[in-house]
Order: structure tokens, then C-alpha cells, then sequence
């Protein structure tokens, strides 16, 4: 069964509808799939009336923003209900957030010369939500940075020009919304915090304490290495195992919906139990 439970539309800050991930998706091959938008369930409408029509199973998933220890960090969720209240207070606190941090940021980009970053952004983000990726296709755009890795590193982190700190809820209040909607949380991308492997640990043992479900085992970029060492981390914790790809559709990207590495048998899936799967 070919699965893949993290991908964007540009609901949030991929490149592709809904309904053309969901389309591609299918002619990846996948059986499953989840669309997983930072901070929004806004794209699962459109996704789903096209997986209906194409006939994949479609997973309702979000990948929301958290606070652990002072740091961001992304919760997956899946198997959500998003018609849940709780869950769609807190999206809409982070979509506001959003807003104003994006306003901060274009003040920040403004004092080191780049004028009208706003208004620029604003025209490439196609559903309203603004994500630093936006920022960084702006300033790549505008021929001040030559690609997203450089406007990173120049522009969108720490005390940089366009970096302002985050202000998400606190991972165990996100965790909480995810289960107020009957989803499974999942720490997405364990190994791409900039954290030593004794503090990944140390954040699996707080999110474990504070109800997460599951673990991405398996990424896109995944090495085979990397899956052992995060298998081994869920084990330990007692969480379950996830996988998916992050596919945002940038042209630069070059990983593919549903081509994920395999993870051992003896882990056990965050989706073992789903009754939609039997
Ligand atoms: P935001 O949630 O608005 O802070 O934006 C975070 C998004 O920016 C992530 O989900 C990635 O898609 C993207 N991103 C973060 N760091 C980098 C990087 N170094 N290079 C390219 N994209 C990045
Ligand atoms: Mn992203
Ligand atoms: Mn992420
Ligand atoms: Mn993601």
C-alpha cells in the first residue's frame, strides 16, 4: 500500500490546488493520502470532493505551527474533524498571528531596503495565507536573493532583517486541539530542528508526556540511517510511526508525493487502527 500523510496546496505554501495534488497523488500511485496545510484545513473541501470523484482515500490532516522550549516546531494532525471548534479557535489565532507577524516581517524588509514587501508577498500567497516560503519567493523574485536557502540564511531567521520570533501556541495546547477534533498527533520532521539528537529526545519525551500520538519516521529526505535512529526514538517512546513526504510542488524540490523509503515491519503505523483502511 503506497501511503503518504504530509503535503501541501497553496492554501498554505505549496505551489499546486487541492485538487491537483489530490490528482497527482493518484497518478503517483498512492492509496492514501493526507493534505496536511500549515495552519489551515481551508484546501480539504476542494480535495476531497476531487478524491471522491478519482476515487483516492483522502486523510484530513493539518501540520500546525507550535512553541516547545522556546523553539517552532510542526504537530501534524490527522484524522481530523474540521468541522471541530476547538480546533478551528486555535487555526484561526495562528491565522492572525500570521498576519500580523507577516506585517512585522515587511517592516523588518522595508529598513534593510526592500520596499512594498507586503503588497509584493501578498500578490504571490493565492488563498490570503502568508508563510515565510511566500517571502522568500518574493525576494527571489525581486532578484535580491538567488534561491530559498540563501533568503533563509540572509533574511527570514533569527535577527535577520525578516525574522521575528514565533508566537504559536504551546505544543501541548496543540496537541490538545488535534484531539479535540479525533485526530492523531504526529511530530512532523524530527531530525530538521536544528537540534542535537539529545534534544529531539528531549522534546519526544515532552510531546509523548503531553499526548502525541506518532512520529514521522519516514520524510522525503529521509536517509536510510535517519529512519533507523527515528524507528528506534519511536520505540522507545512508545509512539507510533508516520510517513510522509512534505511535498510542497516548488520547482527546485525534486521528491515525489508517494516515494517514500519503506521503514522497517516491526514498526507500528499510525494508521494500523484506521477503520476507513480495513
Ligand atoms: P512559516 O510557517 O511561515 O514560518 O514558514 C515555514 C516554511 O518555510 C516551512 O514549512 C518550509 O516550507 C519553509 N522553510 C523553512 N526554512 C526553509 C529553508 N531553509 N529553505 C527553504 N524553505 C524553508
Ligand atoms: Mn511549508
Ligand atoms: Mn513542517
Ligand atoms: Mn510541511
Amino acid at each position: 500500500m503506497k501511503i503518504d500523510l504530509h503535503n501541501h496546496s497553496y492554501y498554505s505554501d505549496g505551489v499546486l490546488s487541492p485538487s491537483e495534488v489530490v490528482r497527482l497523488a493518484k497518478n503517483e500511485g498512492c492509496d492514501v493520502f493526507a493534505l496536511t496545510d500549515h495552519d489551515t484545513t481551508d484546501g480539504l473541501i476542494e480535495a476531497q470532493k476531487q478524491a471522491d470523484a478519482i476515487g483516492l482515500k483522502l486523510i484530513h490532516g493539518v501540520e500546525i505551527s507550535a512553541m516547545w522550549s522556546n523553539m517552532t516546531i510542526h504537530i501534524v494532525g490527522l484524522g481530523i474533524d474540521i468541522d471541530n471548534k476547538t480546533l478551528q479557535a486555535g487555526l484561526q489565532q495562528h491565522q492572525e498571528f500570521r498576519q500580523l507577524r507577516a506585517e512585522k516581517m515587511a517592516r523588518g524588509l522595508g529598513g534593510a531596503g526592500v520596499f512594498g514587501a507586503m503588497e509584493k508577498t501578498q500578490a504571490i500567497a493565492q488563498k490570503g495565507m502568508i508563510t515565510r516560503t511566500h517571502f522568500a519567493q518574493m525576494l527571489v523574485q525581486e532578484d535580491v536573493c538567488k534561491d530559498m536557502k540563501s533568503v533563509f540564511k540572509r533574511f527570514l531567521t533569527g535577527k535577520k532583517p525578516g525574522g521575528v520570533g514565533g508566537k504559536w501556541a504551546e505544543y501541548d495546547e496543540v496537541i490538545s486541539w488535534i484531539h479535540a477534533a479525533g485526530g492523531q498527533a504526529v511530530l512532523a520532521h524530527p531530525l530538521r530542528y536544528r537540534m542535537t539528537n539529545t534534544k529531539v529526545k528531549r522534546l519526544l519525551n515532552h510531546l509523548s508526556g503531553a499526548g502525541l500520538d506518532a512520529v514521522e519516521v519516514v520524510t522525503g529526505s529521509s536517509s536510510t540511517d535517519e529512519i533507523t535512529l527515528v524507528s528506534q526514538w519511536a520505540s522507545e517512546f512508545g509512539l507510533l510511526s508516520s510517513v510522509g513526504s512534505d511535498y510542497h510542488g516548488w520547482p527546485n524540490q525534486r521528491l515525489r508525493i508517494g516515494h517514500l523509503q519503506d521503514m522497517s515491519k516491526a514498526n507500528k503505523t499510525v494508521w494500523q487502527d484506521w477503520s476507513c483502511l480495513n
